[in-house]
C-alpha cells in the first residue's frame, strides 16, 4: 500500500523511538533475558529457535572483540537455559570488512566456546563482496569443528557451484532468497528467477543427503519443498524449516511442525536493533500499516 511506503521511506526522518514500536515484532528485545524468554516461549509451542545478536559492519578490531566477547558471554549464559543451543552471527560484526584473519580468529574463538557447550554455529551471508570470503571462513573452520553452518542466497548466479561444493562435503547449509541489492551480472533480479533456483538449491541439497535449512517465508516454497520431502522420503534428521521471528506465517509454520518437520525461528536481539528493523520493514511496508493499525487499538 502508498501510505505504508510512505512511512518506510520517511523512516530515516522519524524519532527512534517510533522506528522502535515498528520493529518490536522482528526483535526480541534489548537484554539476553529477552532473548531467553522468547526462544523458551518458543520452546514450549515446539518451535526451536537461533538466536542473533544485532550489529553489522564495524571499524576498528576493539568493536570486532566486543562482538566476539558478546557471543561468547551469550552462548555461557544461554547454556544454563533449556533453549535451543544454536546461534547465528554475521562476519562483518566480527571484523570480516576489516581482515579476514581478524574475523576467522575472533569466529574461530566463538565457535571454540560454542563447541565445548555443544551449541551449533550459523555463519550468516551478507552481501556479495563478503561471499568467498565468508565461505573459505566457513570452509577453513569446518575442517577443526563438526557443529557449524554457513547461508547461501538463492539470488547469486555462483550459487549453484558453491551448493554442489559444500554438498559434497556433507557441509551444513541455510538456504534463503538473500536480502541485499545486488548488480544485474552477479544476481538474478526477478522474482521467478529467484523462486526456481531456490528451489534447484534446496533439491540439491536435499537429493545430496547434506543437511539444509530453507529459510523462506514464501509459502509457495514452502509448499512445493515440503511436498518434494514426502515424496523423496527425506528424513526429518536432514532438513530443517527456518523463519524469521515476527513474520507472520504463524499458522503455516504451525502445520509444518504439526506434520512433523523441525522449524528453526531466527531470534534477533539486541541495542543494534535499528538496521535489522529498517531491513524488515522495506522487505514488508505492510508491517507499518499493521502496527499502526495495533497502535490505533492500544489506543481505545
Ligand atoms: C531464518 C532466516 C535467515 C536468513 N538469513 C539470511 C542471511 O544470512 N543472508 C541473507 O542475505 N538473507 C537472509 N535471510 C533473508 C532472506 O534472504 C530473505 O530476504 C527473506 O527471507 C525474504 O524472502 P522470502 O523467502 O521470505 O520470500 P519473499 O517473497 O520476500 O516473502 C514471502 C512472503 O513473506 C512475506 N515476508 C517476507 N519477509 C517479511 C518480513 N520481514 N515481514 C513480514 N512479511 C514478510 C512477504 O511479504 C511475502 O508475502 C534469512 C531469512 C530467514 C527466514
Amino acid at each position: 500500500m502508498f501510505v505504508n511506503r510512505l512511512i518506510v521511506g520517511l523512516m530515516p526522518l522519524m524519532p527512534r523511538g517510533i522506528v522502535k514500536l515498528f520493529s518490536k515484532r522482528y526483535i526480541a528485545g534489548d537484554r539476553i533475558e529477552d532473548a531467553i524468554a522468547t526462544c523458551a516461549h518458543l520452546k514450549n509451542t515446539g518451535f526451536e529457535t537461533t538466536l542473533d545478536i544485532l550489529g553489522e559492519a564495524i571499524s576498528t578490531s576493539t568493536e570486532a572483540a566486543a562482538s566476539r566477547d558478546a557471543y561468547i558471554n551469550l552462548i555461557q549464559t544461554v547454556s544454563h537455559h533449556p533453549v535451543s543451543k544454536n546461534i547465528s552471527l554475521k562476519p562483518t560484526a566480527l571484523g570480516l570488512g576489516l581482515d579476514p584473519q581478524l574475523a576467522l580468529d575472533n569466529i574461530r574463538a566463538i565457535i571454540q566456546v560454542a563447541d565445548e557447550h555443544g551449541f551449533f554455529v550459523r555463519i550468516d551471508m551478507e552481501d556479495s563482496p563478503y561471499t568467498t570470503k565468508t565461505l573459505n571462513i566457513y570452509n577453513t573452520l569446518r575442517q577443526e569443528f563438526p557443529r557449524i553452518g554457513v547461508v547461501i542466497q538463492a539470488y547469486l548466479h555462483r550459487s549453484d557451484a558453491d551448493v554442489k561444493a559444500i554438498a559434497a562435503t556433507n557441509g551444513n547449509l541455510r538456504i534463503c532468497k538473500g536480502i541485499y541489492k545486488e548488480a544485474h551480472d552477479i544476481a538474478f533480479q526477478d522474482k521467478d528467477g529467484v523462486r526456481e533456483n531456490y528451489l534447484h538449491l534446496v533439491k540439491t541439497m536435499l537429493k545430496s543427503g547434506a543437511y539444509v535449512g530453507i529459510a523462506t517465508h514464501d509459502i509457495y516454497l514452502i509448499d512445493t519443498l515440503e511436498a518434494f520431502i514426502h515424496d523423496q522420503a527425506i528424513p526429518p534428521e536432514k532438513y530443517e524449516f527456518q523463519a524469521l521471528l515476527g513474520v507472520p506465517i504463524e499458522a503455516r509454520l504451525a502445520r509444518l511442525r504439526e506434520a512433523g518437520h523441525t522449524v528453526r525461528i531466527y531470534v534477533p536481539f539486541g541495542e543494534q536493533w535499528y538496521a535489522y528493523s529498517s531491513r524488515r520493514l522495506r522487505e514488508n511496508p505492510d508491517v507499518a500499516g499493521y502496527v499502526i493499525k495495533n497502535w490505533f487499538k492500544f489506543g481505545q
